[in-house]
């Protein structure tokens, strides 16, 4: 290790394990009611050993656990780990710790004690608050279930989340509408709102569904900005001033991350380079600040916000684009982003926007 001190690192840990497989879900997570939490522990702390070698003693600002189903763990699972991060690095005393979870998987006292160990942001799976569209979906709790959760996590004082899937089969500009009318009346303070995509090898996608178009899908989303009483701060994400996820802000503005679990990607920064890290141990390349940079203006102009314009961000954009166009981007507080136009055709702004 060299004398060189690294920069804060944000850390994701991913928690590949489900009750079950929901309809739509291609994320990486497999069924499995009883895993092996002993082993999955050591394999954790281990990971996070080994970065810990690597980049020394650095600060960490935000923990996210997201899977998969993250509140399956037990609680000891969740504070060996916390308690490991805590031992090898140096975790901020108002670090923020979100944990993905799913109603019906966690009682009032499960979730206290994950607050006792730390959690202070609780994100939950609600999908929807019709049970005929969550069956659908093949999830396993009601919209009750979803709103006692959210109601016993408001209580303990978390900050939560709540994420919603728009855009099923049915679906109209109308039945959006009123469920956003309906999502309103929790008070929340962080919502998500994901358009449904069919991805490949899940049930949904040998299912051959009568989906919306995507004229549709475009009507439901503006409709979506129009009546969730949140302003949006990022494509699908809606909160109160000063409640964005903290982790998402600093992973999307281009804060250097750690991956830690089977199938979590990192971009790591260490001693003034970039690399990419694929989570499982010791498995990351380097990347060139050219390459990071295109990262950046992805996920950066995905926010409200935008992407800082740093001199790295600066050298791959096409600044003649960008002043002739300024129906879709527009550039203020040296930082670039998607004016309301742009967000809707966001793919091929960025795509415009990169030399
Ligand atoms: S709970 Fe989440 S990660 Fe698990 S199968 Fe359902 S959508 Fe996928």
């Amino acid at each position: 290790m060299g004398t060189m001190q690294n920069p804060a690192h944000n850390i994701y840990i991913h928690v590949p394990y489900c009750m079950s497989k929901c309809n739509y879900c291609a994320f990486f997570s497999r069924a499995c009611s009883a895993p092996d939490w002993g082993e999955y522990e050591n394999k954790i702390c281990g990971e996070i050993e080994f970065w810990a070698d690597k980049l020394g003693r650095i600060d960490v600002p935000t923990i996210f656990f997201g899977g998969g189903t993250p509140s399956l763990m037990p609680v000891s699972t969740f504070e060996k780990i916390i308690n490991t991060i805590r031992d090898n690095f140096n975790l901020l005393t108002e670090a923020e710790i979100t944990l993905e979870s799913n109603p019906g998987t966690l009682d009032e006292k499960e979730l206290n004690d994950f607050r006792c160990a730390g959690m202070n942001r609780l994100s939950i799976g609600v999908q929807s608050l019709d049970d005929d569209k969550l069956r659908f979906l093949g999830r396993r709790h009601t919209a009750q279930d979803a709103l006692d959760l959210i109601g016993a996590a408001q209580k303990m004082g978390l900050r939560v989340s709540a994420d919603f899937i728009y855009g099923l089969p049915g679906d109209t500009e109308k039945s959006v509408i009123e469920m956003c009318d309906q999502i309103n009346q929790i008070g929340l303070n962080h919502l998500s709102m994901y358009e449904l995509t069919i991805e490949e090898n899940t049930p949904f996608g040998k299912m051959n569904l009568d989906m919306p178009t995507n004229a549709e899908m475009a009507q439901m989303y503006v409709a979506i900005d129009n009546h969730i009483a949140l302003p949006r701060y990022e494509v699908s994400n809606y909160c109160a001033p000063g409640h964005e996820c903290r982790h998402n802000m600093n992973v999307w503005g281009g804060a250097p991350y750690i991956g830690i679990g089977n199938g979590a990607a990192g971009r790591i920064y260490m001693n003034n380079q970039w690399y990419d890290q694929l989570g499982n141990g010791a498995r990351f390349e380097k990347i060139s600040n050219s390459v990071r940079a295109t990262e950046k203006i992805i996920t950066g102009l995905r926010t409200v916000r935008g992407c800082q314009l740093t001199d790295d961000v600066k050298s791959v954009i096409d600044i003649e684009w960008v002043s002739n166009h300024p129906m879709l981007v527009n550039i203020h507080n040296n930082c670039i982003s998607a004016t309301k136009q742009g967000m809707l055709v966001l793919d091929d702004v960025i795509l415009n926007l990169i030399r």
